[in-house]
C-alpha cells in the first residue's frame, strides 16, 4: 500500500549530538507543514531515516508540496509498505510494486536490498537476486543493468517491508531552527524575499523589518509585504513582521541633510532601528537583499557606509548574484509575481536624481550630525509606534 514518505536528507558531516538536533528539528518542521494540509500524519525517526505515515485524507501532490517546503529534505520517497514475514510474499510484494509503477515502461532496473531485520531469511545478496529474477520473468520490457540503471528498486526489510524507486528533489539546506535567527530587512522589492529564503535555507529562523512612510507609501505597499512575508514563512515558518513608520525621519533627512545623501542617510537608520528590534529579539545578525553595484546604494562605498550604521553582522547572501539570478530564485519560491506589483516602496519617493554613490563615511556622518536634537526622538518614537504582525 502507497501510504509513506521516506524522507532523505543531506548535510551528513552533522554528527554525534548534532545529529539528534538536525533530526528533531526536521521532524519539527515536518509536522509543522503537514498541519497546514488535510490528512493525518505520523513522522518517526529512526535509525538515520525520517518516515511520514500518511493516513486520512491525505492527497500526495499536496503532501510532496508541503515536503518541498521544508528546508533539510533532500529527497521524497513515495513508498509502498507490505505486511511481509516471508521471502516467497516478498516475491509477490514486489510483484505488486512493479505492476503498479511500472508495468508499461521498457527500462533497466537494479534491486537494492536492506535486511534490517535480521531474522528475515537469506542474505541481502540473495534476497536482491531472487527478487531482479522474478522481476524479469514478469516483465519482458525490463531487464538488468548493475552499474547505471534508470530504475533503482529500493527495498528496506525492517518490521515492514518499504518498497521505494523514485526520488522527488526536496529544497535541501538545513532544518529551520537549527541555527539561531535573523531580521530580515523586507521590503517590497525582488531582492529582500529572496534574501530571507536563503538564509532560512541554512537553517536560521527570521523575523522581518518593513519600513513604510504613510501617506507617501500606500496600504497596497504594505500589504504587499505582508504578502512576501507569508511566502518566506511557507519554507521559514512563522515571522515576526516589525512594521515601523518611517515617515517623520525620512522627513527630518529631508530637511537637514544634502538630497544626494538622502538614500544613504535613510539606510542608515533603518539599519539602526532593525538592529534595534534584532537585539530585542536575540537575533544574531541582520540580512539584506543588496547585491554589489546593483543601484548607487549598494556600491562597496556604499555598503560599508551603510555597515557601519550597526555593530551585529550583516548578511547579504546575494552579494554576488546578477538580478537574472535573483529572479530565477523568485519564480523558483514563489515570490516574483507578488515582488513585480506595482507599488511605489519608500525609498523610491525620495530618490534624488543624483545620489553619492562613493559616500566617505565622516562626510555622511558630518550631515548625519544636522540631524542632531531633531532624530533621536524620531527614532524613538517609530520605534515606541511599531505595528508586530505576525505571519
Ligand atoms: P529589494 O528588491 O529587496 O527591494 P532593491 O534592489 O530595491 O532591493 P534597495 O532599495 O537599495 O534595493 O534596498 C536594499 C536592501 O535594503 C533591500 O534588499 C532590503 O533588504 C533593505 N530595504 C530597502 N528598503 C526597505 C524598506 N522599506 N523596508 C525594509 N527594508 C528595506
Ligand atoms: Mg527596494
Amino acid at each position: 500500500m502507497f501510504d509513506t514518505y521516506l524522507i532523505k536528507y543531506g548535510e551528513i558531516g552533522i554528527k554525534g549530538k548534532n545529529r539528534h538536533v538536525f533530526e528533531d528539528a526536521l521532524a519539527k518542521q515536518i509536522r509543522l507543514a503537514l498541519a497546514k494540509i488535510p490528512g493525518e500524519f505520523t513522522v518517526r525517526h529512526e535509525r538515520g531515516r525520517v518516515y511520514v505515515h500518511c493516513e486520512g485524507e491525505w492527497e500526495a501532490g499536496e503532501t510532496v508540496d508541503a515536503l518541498q517546503h521544508v528546508f533539510g529534505i533532500v529527497g521524497i520517497c513515495p513508498v509502498h509498505t507490505y505486511e511481509t514475514r516471508d521471502p516467497e510474499a516478498l516475491k509477490s510484494d514486489i510483484l505488486d510494486y512493479v505492476s503498479r509503477e511500472y508495468a508499461d515502461r521498457t527500462a533497466t532496473f537494479k534491486v537494492k536490498v536492506r535486511r534490517v531485520d535480521k531474522e528475515f531469511p537469506g542474505t541481502s545478496m540473495e534476497i536482491a537476486a531472487d527478487l531482479g529474477e522474478v522481476i524479469l520473468e514478469h516483465f519482458p520490457n525490463l531487464s538488468v543493468d548493475v552499474h547505471n540503471p534508470d530504475i533503482m528498486f529500493d527495498i528496506e526489510i525492517r518490521d515492514t517491508v518499504y518498497i521505494y524507486s523514485e526520488i522527488i528533489p526536496g529544497p535541501g539546506g538545513m532544518p529551520v531552527g537549527t541555527n539561531g535567527s535573523a531580521m530580515l530587512c523586507l521590503s517590497g522589492g525582488i531582492d529582500s524575499p529572496v534574501a530571507g529564503w536563503m538564509i532560512a535555507k541554512r537553517g536560521v529562523s527570521l523575523d522581518a523589518v518593513y519600513f513604510h512612510a504613510p501617506p507617501y507609501t500606500s496600504e497596497r505597499a504594505r500589504e504587499k509585504v505582508v504578502d512576501l512575508a507569508r511566502a518566506v514563512s511557507a519554507y521559514a515558518g512563522p515571522i515576526r513582521l516589525y512594521v515601523v513608520n518611517f515617515t517623520d525621519i525620512q522627513m527630518a533627512i529631508y530637511d537637514h541633510c544634502p538630497h544626494e545623501e538622502l538614500t544613504i542617510i535613510m539606510r542608515r537608520y533603518m539599519m539602526r532601528i532593525a538592529e534595534h528590534f534584532a537585539k530585542e529579539r536575540g537575533n544574531l545578525g541582520i540580512v539584506t537583499g543588496e547585491s554589489i553595484g546593483q543601484v548607487a546604494s549598494q556600491t562597496m562605498q556604499s555598503l560599508m557606509t551603510t555597515n557601519a550604521a550597526v555593530t551585529l553582522p550583516v548578511y547579504r547572501p546575494l552579494i554576488g548574484f546578477d538580478k537574472n539570478e535573483i529572479v530565477e530564485v523568485a519564480e523558483k519560491i514563489g515570490t516574483y509575481e507578488t515582488s513585480i506589483l506595482p507599488y511605489e516602496d519608500c525609498c523610491t519617493i525620495f530618490v534624488a536624481k543624483h545620489p553619492v554613490t562613493k559616500p566617505v563615511l565622516e562626510i555622511i556622518e558630518r550631515s548625519e550630525a544636522k540631524l542632531k536634537g531633531v532624530v533621536e526622538e524620531l527614532v524613538e518614537e517609530a520605534i515606541r509606534t511599531v505595528e508586530v504582525v505576525r505571519v
